[in-house]
């Protein structure tokens, strides 16, 4: 079988053509020809030798994703559907925003966290993706539009830090001079708060945007809505981010879903200031996106705005997200794995 090219960040691939006899700089000339020009097809990477272009050929694979469908409820967003070689359908959701275009992709095949609100984790995780797998999510994406994406959110299905190793190749690839070229400040990976990785994460080389999904301010909350929350509590979890502040100096996103009755009483937004205050961040409150299945209702505009003026009131930076891509079941957490059996 081939190799899919996808997979291998520029390092790999370089230890790869070594390890056959080829010169490790080569990957850089093949890079520029498949992320930068597009160029897919050996035969035409000119700079390259002949017996290169053969090896090339005969063990790799350029295959972009299968399309099963694209919906799109008005301009801004739109949801791609794709088939991966085993079947399994997975979706990422490309966003039009004022600075740019932002994809938000799938790290895993379902998701075995069992967050109580998020439509993902209906159905338990069936396996990770591959590196290749999400790379070519965002060129299949700029395949079919024609665009430039500038933005990436790792806030699709599945936890990324539960695939941590794939998440940071595929951010190693995407980031490349020589690859898609997106800057480390326009890629974000969200976790529910698996504290180890967050450790690790800080001593990463590339430095991208961390978000945490907190989404309660007491541990005994969130461990209601959050099973994670026992495994992995709020001070410990609040511990690791001032560590990988103090390490990567960037400043870090709190998520907050705005639950009707649940978590959204000015009581919780006192709470939440206590915690976080002190650490350079931010909270990006989001309106809670319908899941038929669960009984959660999203707080009522009046709520959130008192919630918001709370925190604002106390010193903290929050933002209040609009909703996008709910109409078409792409927002946050409306993502589940779909089965075309
Ligand atoms: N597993 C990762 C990334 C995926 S979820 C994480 O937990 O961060 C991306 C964000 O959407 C998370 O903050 C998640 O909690 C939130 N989310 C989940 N379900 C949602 C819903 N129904 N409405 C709005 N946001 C939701």
């Amino acid at each position: 079988m081939k190799n899919n090219f996808y997979n291998y960040p520029i390092f790999k691939l370089k230890e790869y053509l070594v390890s056959q006899g080829f010169k490790a700089f080569s990957a850089d000339q093949i890079y520029k020809w498949v992320y930068e020009q597009k160029v897919t097809d050996p035969e035409f990477m000119t700079n390259i030798s002949k017996d290169l272009r053969v090896f090339l050929k005969s063990n790799f694979s350029f295959n972009d994703l299968e399309l099963v469908t694209r919906q799109g409820s008005d301009d801004t967003t739109n949801k791609f559907l794709f088939k991966l070689n085993d079947g399994i359908v997975i979706e990422s959701v490309l966003m039009q925003h004022d600075y740019g275009l932002s994809l938000c992709v799938t790290s895993q095949a379902g998701c075995s966290m069992g967050c109580s609100f998020c439509a993902s984790g209906l159905i338990n995780k069936q396996r990770d993706l591959s590196v290749g797998e999400l790379v070519s999510q965002v060129v299949s994406v700029e395949n079919i539009t024609k665009e430039k994406i500038t933005h990436i959110v790792v806030m699709g299905t599945g936890e990324p830090f539960d695939n941590y190793d794939n998440v940071m190749d595929f951010i190693r690839v995407i980031n490349h001079k020589h690859g898609l070229e997106i800057g480390a400040r326009h890629i974000t990976v969200s976790t529910c708060g698996i504290i180890p990785k967050i450790y690790e994460f800080a001593e990463e080389e590339i430095r991208v945007n961390l978000a945490i999904s907190l989404h309660a301010p007491n541990d005994e909350l969130r461990t209601k809505i959050m099973k994670i929350n026992k495994v992995y509590p709020l001070n410990d979890l609040i511990e690791a981010v001032k560590d990988y502040f103090e390490k990567t100096k960037r400043r870090v996103t709190f998520e907050y879903i705005l639950l009707r009755n649940v978590n959204d009483e000015l009581s919780h937004a006192n709470e939440l200031s206590d915690l976080i205050r002190g650490i350079n961040c931010y909270v990006n409150l989001i309106p809670y996106n319908t899941v038929n299945e669960f009984g959660y209702k999203k707080s009522e505009e009046s709520r959130a705005n008192r919630f918001y003026q709370q925190l604002v009131k106390r010193g903290i930076n929050v933002t209040l997200r609009k909703e996008m891509g709910s109409e078409i079941d792409a927002a946050c957490g409306q993502l589940r794995l779909k089965n075309l059996e």
